[in-house]
């Protein structure tokens, strides 16, 4: 194994929540490491048009998005790794972070490896992917405007993408796998109530059909076994999200999802590691949320070091 230098600061993650990070604590001079991940970015690499991250009125693609963040914390010196971490030991200090067989030393750390949207996992749900299939209805929403939009899912998720969309969709209708609701009993009410949502219970997605875009999906009923076809424009999945926090099981404390828990701001009970983004909230999960969630625990991470100078 082969040791390295001892860094101020390694921020494991590179959604807008890690480069944000990385951009505040470079401009601090604390000449970060990020740890990117062999795919790098996050979960804006796989939405296409972004509007409503501030500074961007023509939009931005998600993509060209984060090559700018990465720009920008690169520009005031934060080094990068495109590689996974495979472990962490929280329990030494410095802290230590292996990559394969790199092992890295740190005496702060921010982990921001975000959240990974579970998909239904069929073949055209990748090959349409952000040309009418999204996970996002704040994020895509509006690009369906008068045109008809599937929603998959029971849960919470499911209802507030669906009433969302109502905004901009011609119909709704919500495939769930069930003929029950998981989803709170007032989001039911809720979306019972509102004329344009529809159901289609114990029923699953087979296919999602269209060449270029999205044309509609055929669904299976898990009852009868019968197959039909509906039009949509859209599809949203909205099946759960699912933290990226294996590595981090056993040393950091993890709710009954495996999000981190925090101990005020973006303070870990574990003294000198950081969270940022959507590992520990599931709540806003939006990429301004993430970022400002990355400006926090750099300062957060910069107070730690003031006030932990290095021996
Ligand atoms: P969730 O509660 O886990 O619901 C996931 C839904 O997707 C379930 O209905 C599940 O079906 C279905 N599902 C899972 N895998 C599937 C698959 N492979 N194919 C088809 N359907 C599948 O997730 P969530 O809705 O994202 O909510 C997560 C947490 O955040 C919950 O605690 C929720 O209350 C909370 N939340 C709250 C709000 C709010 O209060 N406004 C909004 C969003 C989320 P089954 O029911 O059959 O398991």
């Amino acid at each position: 194994m082969m040791a390295e230098k001892v860094r101020n600061l390694i921020i494991i993650g590179s959604g807008p929540a890690g480069l944000t990070a990385a951009i505040y604590a470079s401009r601090a001079l604390l000449e970060p490491l990020v740890i990117a991940g062999r795919s790098p970015g996050g979960q804006l690499m796989i939405t296409s048009d972004v509007e409503n991250f501030p500074g961007f009125p023509e939009s931005i693609l998600g993509p060209d998005l984060m090559v700018r963040m990465r720009e920008q914390a690169a520009k005031f010196g934060t080094d990068f790794i495109d590689d996974d971490v495979t472990s962490v030991d929280f329990h030494s200090r410095p802290f230590a972070i292996s990559v394969g067989n790199r092992v890295l030393h740190s005496r702060a750390v921010i982990v921001a490896t975000g959240a990974s949207a579970l998909w239904l996992g069929i073949e055209s749900e990748k090959r349409l992917m952000g040309k009418g299939v999204s996970g996002c209805a704040t994020c895509d929403g509006a690009f369906f405007r008068n045109l008809p939009i599937a929603v998959i899912g029971g849960g919470d998720s499911a209802l507030e993408e669906a009433l969302f969309l109502t905004r901009f969709a011609s119909s709704v209708i919500i495939v769930h796998r069930r003929d029950e609701l998981r989803a709170s009993a007032i989001m039911a009410k809720k979306a019972r109530e509102n004329g344009k949502i529809s159901f289609i219970w114990d029923s699953v997605v087979k296919e999602i059909k269209g060449e270029k875009n999205v044309s509609g999906i055929v669904i299976k009923n898990v009852k009868t076994g019968t197959e039909s076809s509906i039009e949509v424009k859209g599809v949203f999945v909205a099946i759960g999200h699912k933290p990226n926090t294996e590595i981090f099981r056993g040393q950091l404390p993890l709710d009954e999802k495996g999000y981190i828990r925090l101990d005020g701001g973006s303070r870990t009970p574990v003294e000198g590691v950081f969270a940022s983004g959507d590992v520990h909230d599931h709540r806003y999960r939006q990429a301004v949320t993430a970022a400002g969630w990355g400006c926090v625990s750099a300062l957060d991470a910069q107070h730690y070091l003031e006030e932990h100078p290095a021996d």
